[in-house]
């Protein structure tokens, strides 16, 4: 079925409308009417070919809600008209020992994108959730918490989960003090959840503008990362920060903020390399520790806990003619702080 959609026909074009082809619904698949669609960094780094792996046309958008239209005659898991989501991930080799450990993320054979990437019979790419509608296989659906407003519960599905994951890993919880480097999609999602396992979280900002919305997003404070005293002052402070900055920044800074044996938590993916100076890891056993989203198993988890605690992301609703626009302000740091695309709109 031919679908509308907005895709970058090449690295250097704006997103432009874009009819694509969807396949019908297999035995084991869900046609899922999009509702809403957020708007990760990545898809920005992908459009752009930033990281140098994606296929074109790409239709972005792993950021997905929606109603269930249809499912596959072998479907058991979800029914018709169910509130549904869809991640980054849309397969993967289900053999290896990461897929068989519920870390489709890291499977051998590596997973299959939900755009801009291919599907596991080598010719197919995969086209995203800015989109009406996707046929995913069901095992890479996810159920929302009915109790979500689903624009907002959209973000979870990567923003959240990419927060989540390496939270859960480290044990985060209650007397810990959390650094959240970059307050954008990802931080904004990584202070909300910090928050919910009990941690101490503390903004680390570039942006003044967000220092008032730091303690109605759920932290305990706010320091400027460009200001030496503020930072002097959190000197060998936190357990662990988690830095969520998309582009080339001091890292060297943040490992300066950790206590010892504190672990900066990388998840931001600048497409340049950062520059390390080890003494700030040697001189107090620091560790880094990268993380890339999480598996479908603890997808539904956080989906789940962020259901139970009322969780979901700050968002500011566009229309698609506006996704351009919107990609211009995210690079200037000034979304707040996830954009969602509203999908009648495509
Ligand atoms: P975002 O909403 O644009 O937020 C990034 C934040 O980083 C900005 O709001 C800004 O916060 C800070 N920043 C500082 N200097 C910057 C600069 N020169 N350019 C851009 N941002 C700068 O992005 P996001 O969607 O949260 O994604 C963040 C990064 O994580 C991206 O690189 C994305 O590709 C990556 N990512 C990784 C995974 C994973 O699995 N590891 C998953 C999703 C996304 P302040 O104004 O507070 O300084
Ligand atoms: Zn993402
Ligand atoms: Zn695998």
């Amino acid at each position: 079925m031919q679908v509308r959609s907005y895709a970058a026909l090449d690295p250097k074009s704006s997103l432009v409308p874009h009819m694509i082809e969807r396949r019908k619904p297999g035995p084991r698949d869900v046609l899922i009417e999009i509702e809403f669609s957020g708007i990760c960094h990545s898809d920005i780094h992908m459009a752009r070919n930033e990281w140098g792996i994606a296929l074109f046309p790409v239709v972005p958008g792993h950021e997905i809600v929606g109603r269930v239209k249809e499912v596959g005659n072998q479907v058991t898991k979800f029914k018709v008209g169910q509130r549904v989501g869809v991640g980054c991930m849309v397969d993967s080799c289900r053999t290896c020992g990461s897929c068989k450990e519920g870390l489709e993320q890291y499977c051998d054979q590596g997973f299959v994108g939900t755009y801009g990437a291919l599907e596991r019979d080598g010719k197919t790419l995969t086209y995203g959730g800015y989109s009406t509608h996707i046929v995913t296989q069901e095992d890479f659906v996810l159920r929302i918490p009915e109790n979500l407003d689903p624009a907002a519960a959209a973000p979870l599905l990567c923003a959240g989960i990419t927060t989540y994951s390496p939270l859960r890993y480290v044990g985060l919880g209650k007397g810990q003090k959390l650094g959240v480097l970059g307050l954008g999609g990802l931080g904004h999602m990584a202070v909300k959840i910090g928050a919910s396992f009990g941690a101490e979280v503390t903004v680390l900002s570039g942006s003044l503008s967000k220092q008032a919305d730091a303690k109605s997003l759920g932290a305990a404070d706010f320091a400027l990362t460009s200001d030496p005293a503020s930072m002097d002052k959190l000197q060998n402070h936190f357990d662990f920060i988690i830095d969520t900055v998309a582009a080339k920044h001091d890292i060297n800074q943040a490992f300066g903020l950790l206590k010892r044996e504190g672990t900066l938590i990388m998840v931001g993916a600048s497409e340049k390399p950062l520059d390390l100076g080890v003494f700030s890891l040697i001189f107090r056993r620091r560790k880094m520790l990268g993380s890339l989203i999480g598996g479908i198993r603890e997808t539904q988890e956080m989906l789940d806990h962020c259901g139970k605690h009322g969780i979901t992301s700050t968002i500011e609703m566009i229309a698609a003619e506006k996704i351009n626009e919107a990609y211009e302000r995210m690079i200037k740091g000034q979304v707040k702080y996830r954009f969602v695309i509203d999908a009648k709109t495509f």
